[in-house]
């Protein structure tokens, strides 16, 4: 398999090439073709705390298995075809933002992922990979000031990484946040994020992005192990015809 044969768009290449990502890795080959058709993706990915080892003590070349850019790759190009038509609004930055402006952050994808680490990687791998494009992802996480990350949001959000409590958080600020137009929905590390309130959380978050039902959002959950509550959410809202990756 190669980048320049998947159909990914021109910037999108182009990007994948700065990155130096030469050719995809093999959960790469099989999440492109099909998230690009649109058909929803379990994947069953190595452990999760992947992330927590040093990417210097890691022996492979390729430190990781690519999942992020497995992911972000497709959900980006697409997008970036329809970029003129879907971009985020943005705001007219000359005059500060009032309540009465509205909401400001409308994600076309959002990445829910367990930890502060985890998404600040996704974040800058996002950010390598809509360079030169109308998408503009921003990262929202708990355990820091939520001032500057609303800043953020307020300037237009195409593509939104978040922990769940950050974004349980911020969704209760109608004005700060809708998941109304979210087409791509990216769970990542599902099992590090199961508690008993974990269902319920993620229940209100999908209904929240699920509210334009129609039928070309896609879904991605990737976890090493799929406890039943991560298999309930799996069941709820992965289309029948979803494609399993091991
Ligand atoms: P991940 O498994 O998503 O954490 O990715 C692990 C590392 O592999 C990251 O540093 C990526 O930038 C890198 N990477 C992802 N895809 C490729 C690829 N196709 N070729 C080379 N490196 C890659």
């Amino acid at each position: 398999a190669k980048f320049e044969d998947a159909g990914l768009h021109p910037a999108m290449l182009a990007n994948v090439k700065l990155c130096g990502y030469k050719i995809p890795t093999p959960i790469q080959a099989y999440c492109l073709p099909s998230v690009l058709k649109g058909i929803d993706i379990i994947g069953v990915a190595q452990t999760g705390m992947s992330h927590m080892i040093p990417r210097a003590t890691q022996t492979d070349s390729v430190a990781g298995s690519g999942k992020t850019a497995a992911f972000l790759i497709p959900t980006l190009s697409k997008l970036m075809g329809k970029a003129k038509k879907l971009a985020a609004p943005r705001p007219n930055l000359t005059k500060p933002w009032t309540r009465e402006d509205g909401v400001r952050a409308e994600p076309l994808i959002l990445v829910i992922a367990p930890t502060r680490e985890l998404a600040t990687q996704i974040f800058d791998e996002a950010r390598r990979l809509c360079y030169r494009s109308m998408l503009r992802p921003c990262v929202i996480y708990g355990g820091a000031p939520s001032g500057e990350q609303k800043d953020e949001l307020r300037k237009g959000c195409d593509v939104l990484i978040a922990t769940p409590g950050r974004l349980m958080d911020f969704m209760g600020h109608g004005h700060l946040l809708s998941l109304s137009r979210v087409k791509y929905t990216i769970i990542d590390e599902a099992d590090e994020m199961v508690s008993p309130d974990w269902v319920d959380e993620m229940a209100s978050v999908m209904k929240g992005a699920d509210t334009n039902a129609d039928d070309d959002h896609v879904y991605m959950m990737f976890s090493a192990t799929f406890p039943k509550e991560a298999r309930a959410v799996a069941k709820e809202y992965m289309s029948k015809d979803h494609i399993r990756i091991r």
